[in-house]
C-alpha cells in the first residue's frame, strides 16, 4: 500500500509526488510518494505564513485551542490508518506506532486546553494609580525542522504550542518520513485551521531546512535532529538574532550498582536500549557496571536482548522493527566493527539479516573506545566497567552529550546524589532512560541541546512567545 503526500502551502495541497520512500522492512515496497520541494517552495510557504500571521495572532487563544482539540478527535478517528502508515515509512512496531500516534493526540489535547490557561503576570507598581501587567505575545512566523524517529509526536509537540500561542508555522519533516506529519497537518486543516497558518514543505533538509533558517521572515526555529546539523543551524540563526531551540544527539549512560537486582537492572537497561530499535535520542547506549554485579547483569542483559527479536513492524511477532534505512544500518554496523577492532566482545547480536539488526550487547568496552563516546543510533549497548559509584558517576559525566542518564540502585542517598550531580537534562533512577510524560520539561545539556528553552509541558509555550510589559495609568484628575 502506498500513501501519497503533498506540500501544504497557503491552504492548498501542491507538488508532484516525485520522490519514493520504501518500507524499511520490505525494501521493494513503496510506502510513500512525496514531492521534492526547493527554495521556491519554502518562499511560497513563508509568504503564506506571513500573510496569515496577523489574523491568527488576533484570534482568541481559546478559539485557536478549539481547533487543536477538534484535530485531536479527528486523528483519534484515524488512529489505525495513521499508525500503519507510520510503521510503513519508519519501521517501528505497530504497538510502538500506536503509542506514538496516541502521544500526538494527547499533545493536541493538552495544548488545546492551554488556550484557556495561558496568562501573563500582574505586578505592583511604585507609581500611584498605575497597573502593570504582562502579556505573552506570539513571535510571528516560526520554522519547525523535525527528524524521522518520532515522525508524528515531535511535529505535534512543536506545532501545538506554536499554534495555540498564535504563531504561524512552516514545518519541514524529515525526508524519510513525510506521511506521518502530513496526517497531522491534514487533521488540523480539516478542523478549520485557516489557510497559511500551517504550511508543510517536503524535501531535502540541506535545501529546505537551510532556506528556512536563512530567511529573515522566520523569527524562530525549533529543530530536533543530529548535533552536526543543529550546530550549523545555530550559527545561521544566532547571526541574525532569530530565536533558536535545538534538541540534538545523545550518548545516554546508565550506572548499575552492586546493590541493584540484576534482573531488574537488565530489564530497565534493555527497555531503554532496544525499544524503538534503539533509534531514540534518549536511548541507553553505555552502561557502567560495578564489579560485584557485572557477570550476573551481563548474563541477564543478554537474555533480555534476545527477547527483542526484530521483524516487520506490521507482523504480530515483531518485538523490534528494522533499522530505518540502509545508510543508518551501515553506520550501525561500522560502529560495531570499530568496537571489535578496539577490543570489544559481542555478547549477542552484531550482524544484520537484511534490514534487521538484532539487539546487540558489547562487553570488554573501554570508556575511551569510540562506541563509548559517539552516538550509535541503533539497538547497540556497550557495557563498561566502573570501580564504584564515584568513578561511575565521573564516567557518566565524562561525555560531550547530556540528554538523559540513569541509575539502578536501592540506595536512596545515592539516588539523590546522582539526581543532583548527573550532567543530563533528564535523570531517571530505576526507570529506563527513554519515555517521558507529555507534561514535563524535556531537553538536554552540553552538545545535546541549545539548553535555552525546554520542550513539552507548560515550558514549551515559552519558546513560542515573548513577554510584553504594559503600564496602564488611571488618574481620576
Ligand atoms: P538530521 O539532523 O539528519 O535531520 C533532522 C532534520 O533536519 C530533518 O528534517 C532534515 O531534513 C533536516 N536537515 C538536514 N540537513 C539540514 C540542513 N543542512 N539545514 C537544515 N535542516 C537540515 O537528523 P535525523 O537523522 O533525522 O535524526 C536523528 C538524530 O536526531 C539523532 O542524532 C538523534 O539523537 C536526534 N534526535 C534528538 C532528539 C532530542 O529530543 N534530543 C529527538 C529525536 C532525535
Amino acid at each position: 500500500m502506498t500513501t501519497t503526500v503533498q506540500h501544504l502551502v497557503g491552504g492548498e495541497w501542491t507538488g508532484d509526488p516525485v520522490r519514493e520512500r520504501h518500507n524499511p522492512a520490505r525494501p521493494g515496497e513503496v510506502a510513500v510518494r512525496a514531492p521534492a520541494g526547493d527554495k521556491s517552495t519554502v518562499d511560497a510557504a513563508l509568504s503564506a505564513a506571513e500573510h496569515a500571521r496577523r489574523a491568527w495572532a488576533a484570534t482568541p487563544a481559546p478559539a485557536r485551542g478549539a481547533i487543536l482539540l477538534d484535530a485531536a478527535d479527528l486523528l483519534r478517528s484515524r488512529h489505525e490508518t495513521v499508525a500503519a502508515d507510520l510503521v510503513r515509512e519508519e519501521g517501528k512496531t505497530l504497538a510502538e506506532a500506536r503509542g506514538e500516534v496516541r502521544r500526538a493526540i494527547d499533545v493536541l489535547r493538552y495544548f488545546g486546553s492551554h488556550g484557556w490557561q495561558r496568562t501573563g503576570g500582574v505586578f505592583p507598581s511604585g507609581t500611584p494609580g498605575t497597573s502593570v501587567f504582562t502579556r505573552p505575545e506570539p513571535l510571528g512566523v516560526v520554522g519547525l525542522i523535525t527528524p524521522w524517529n518520532f515522525p508524528i509526536a515531535i511535529p505535534a509537540w512543536k506545532l501545538a504550542p506554536a499554534l495555540v500561542s498564535g504563531n504561524t508555522v512552516v514545518l519541514k519533516p524529515a525526508e524519510l518520513t513525510p506521511a506521518s506529519a502530513t496526517h497531522l497537518a491534514a487533521a488540523l486543516v480539516e478542523s478549520g485551521l485557516p489557510a497559511g497558518v500551517l504550511n508543510v514543505v517536503h524535501g531535502k533538509g540541506s535545501v529546505l531546512g537551510a532556506a528556512l533558517a536563512a530567511d529573515e521572515r522566520v523569527r524562530a526555529v525549533s529543530f530536533t535532529g543530529s548535533t552536526e546539523v543543529g550546530l550549523r543551524l545555530h550559527r545561521t540563526l544566532s547571526a541574525r538574532r532569530a530565536r533558536v531551540q535545538l534538541e540534538m544527539g545523545g550518548k545516554n549512560a546508565y550506572l548499575v550498582l552492586d546493590d541493584a537486582d540484576p534482573a531488574v537492572a537488565a530489564r530497565t537497561v534493555a527497555a531503554g536500549a532496544f525499544g524503538l530499535t534503539g533509534q531514540a535520542c534518549t536511548a541507553t547506549s553505555r552502561v557502567y557496571c560495578t564489579p560485584g554485579i557485572r557477570d550476573e547483569f551481563v548474563a541477564a542483559l543478554v537474555k533480555e536482548a534476545e527477547r527483542f527479536s526484530p521483524g516487520d513492524g506490521l507482523e504480530d511477532d515483531a518485538v523490534m522493527g528494522p533499522v530505518v534505512s540502509s545508510d543508518q544500518l551501515s553506520a550501525d554496523l561500522a560502529a560495531i566493527g570499530r568496537a571489535r577492532e578496539q577490543g570489544a566482545t559481542i555478547a549477542t547480536g552484531g550482524t544484520a539479516d537484511g534490514p534487521f539488526l538484532p539487539a546487540t550487547v558489547l562487553t570488554d568496552v573501554d570508556h575511551e573506545h569510540d562506541v563509548a563516546r559517539h552516538e550509535v543510533f541503533g539497538p547497540v549497548v556497550a557495557v563498561i566497567p566502573a570501580d564504584g559509584y564515584d568513578e561511575g558517576l565521573a564516567l557518566v559525566n565524562d561525555s560531550s552529550y547530556g540528554l538523559t542518564a540513569g541509575l539502578c540502585t536501592r540506595d536512596l542517598a545515592l539516588a539523590h546524589h546522582f539526581a543532583e550531580h548527573a550532567e543530563a537534562g533528564v535523570v531517571k533512577v530505576n526507570r529506563p532512560t527513554t519515555g517521558l510524560d507529555l507534561n514535563v520539561p524535556f531537553g538536554g545539556v552540553k552538545d545535546s541541546s541549545s539548553n535555552t528553552f525546554r520542550e513539552q509541558g507548560p515550558a514549551a509555550a515559552d519558546f513560542y512567545t515573548w513577554s510584553k510589559t504594559i503600564y496602564l495609568g488611571h488618574d481620576r484628575g
